[in-house]
């Protein structure tokens, strides 16, 4: 463990209080000492320096904690990964390449060739791809399901080989919320953990560990950047999920890892067994490490998180009342909406907002969608969701556009349907914008 991580853990260094998320975004991570610079320091390094060659071999047997290679770990990535993991209220937490990576990890630390999970079939298309087609050739199946599905259904998917139910707090571009306590209890019954991908809701609006989620993933690439300036994602976990209790379930945590002389995460690591397996084992093997450089830039992000996502959120809220009266508009989905199918279930998850994205459909149906987009001046087509800048996009003919009739369909996503990120800037400019390319179509 380095110097400065030896400081932020010392008690005299930190206020006697849980932080408010708001402090903990501007504060947490980066606990500079005497002299040190005030912002998070680039590390850009590939390696670490020791002083004798007996406590590099500690360090590769696991036996002492330290850095020696940034494909496994930096202490800018760490700085930033323990922000995250306090906003979560985890207990570790790693960052990784991309969100893709993240879900890939959190799922493959724990699921082998012939394991299988339950997937909410709502989820984004990219995570879709990643566990419907290429997980299965890794030998790993899953059962899709409704996220609306009650109980009985949803545990009627579940098999001797499952290990994990993977979902979305806020399904993109679906815009499903979920009920995480259902979700929870159902993996539970069957001594599995819940995975929650919490992108679209961040952790200012929703703590999904404190509805019984074991884990959270996030492509920090969204609201947490915020900016569209980096690709990164980030895995937490709450601690609260004994994987130690099924151990033929979870043999590769629960049993001795050769490549580590028969090291055991449960025995050794404890609570913090879940993400240390991911980082020395996965992240040595797969190497899908996050660039320092882009860990910087999701700290600088992070520290305005939660004054942006309020904005996203007024904003999204202001755009979706004037869409909804609209004549030229056919439907809005926002769950902020009171008539929103999922109103009852945001207002229990995620009482201060929701989101800054919506989707639409127009009455001139797939075409008018095509059209609207074009016309739009300060709106811009990207694909992409939650930074600063209102964007847009056609799901069916650019995120999902692989996706068959029927997996649109599971997916929530509508062929007219208008997915529309809204911005930080002035919502009147916003609507203003709306309002012109409407009124063309
Ligand atoms: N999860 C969600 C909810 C997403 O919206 C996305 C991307 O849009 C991802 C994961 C994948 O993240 P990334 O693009 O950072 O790989």
């Amino acid at each position: 463990m380095s110097d400065h991580q030896n400081r932020q853990d010392n008690p005299d260094n930190q206020i006697k209080q849980p932080l408010k998320k708001e402090t903990i975004c501007v504060q947490s991570g980066w606990k500079p000492g005497n002299g040190e610079p005030r912002v998070l320091p680039i590390y850009q390094s590939t390696t670490f320096k020791y002083d004798n060659s007996e406590q590099m071999g500690k360090l590769f047997a696991l036996e002492e904690s330290g850095y020696f290679y940034t494909r496994l770990q930096n202490p800018t990535n760490d700085c930033v990964a323990a922000k995250i993991c306090e906003l979560e209220g985890g207990v570790a937490a790693m960052l990784t390449s991309s969100g893709q990576a993240a879900n890939h990890y959190a799922i493959f630390n724990i699921c082998e060739a012939g394991d299988h999970l339950v997937l909410s079939g709502t989820v984004y298309g990219g995570t879709f791809n990643l566990i419907v087609t290429t997980m299965k050739k890794m030998g790993i199946s899953c059962t899709v399901v409704d996220p609306d599905a009650s109980y009985e259904e949803l545990s009627a998917a579940f098999q001797p080989n499952t290990k994990c139910v993977m979902a979305e707090t806020i399904a993109n571009p679906a815009l499903v919320v979920l009920d995480i306590e259902k979700f929870a209890k159902v993996a539970h019954d069957h001594e599995v953990p819940l995975i929650i991908d919490n992108t679209f809701a961040t952790p200012i609006n929703c703590n999904p560990f404190q509805w019984g989620a074991d884990i959270v993933t996030h492509s920090t690439t969204k609201y947490m950047d915020g900016h569209a300036a980096s690709v990164g994602g980030a895995i937490v976990d709450s601690g609260n999920f004994d994987f130690a209790r099924y151990p033929d379930r979870f043999p590769g945590l629960c049993r001795p890892d050769e490549t580590y002389h028969g090291v055991v995460y449960t025995e050794r690591f404890g609570k913090g067994a879940y993400i240390t397996k991911a980082t020395v084992q996965l992240m040595r093997d797969l190497g899908s490490i996050q660039a320092p450089q882009n860990a910087f830039l999701v700290n600088i992000g992070l520290e305005t998180l939660h004054l942006r996502v309020e904005r996203h959120c007024a904003n999204a809220q202001a755009v979706a009342e004037y869409l909804e009266k609209h004549e030229a508009v056919a439907w809005v989905n926002y769950p902020g909406l009171p008539g929103n199918r999922y109103h009852d279930l945001a207002q229990k998850y995620m009482p201060k907002g929701t989101c800054g994205v919506i989707s639409f459909g127009l009455k001139s149906g797939r075409s008018g969608a095509e059209r609207l987009m074009e016309r739009l001046k300060l709106a811009a087509i990207v694909t992409h969701v939650a930074d600063a800048r209102t964007c847009v996009l056609h799901p069916a003919s650019h995120t999902h556009r692989q996706l068959s009739e029927e997996q649109l369909r599971e997916a929530g996503v509508a062929a007219d349907m208008i997915r529309f990120s809204v911005g930080i800037e002035h919502k009147d400019d916003i609507i203003a914008d709306l309002e012109q390319a409407l009124k063309l179509n």
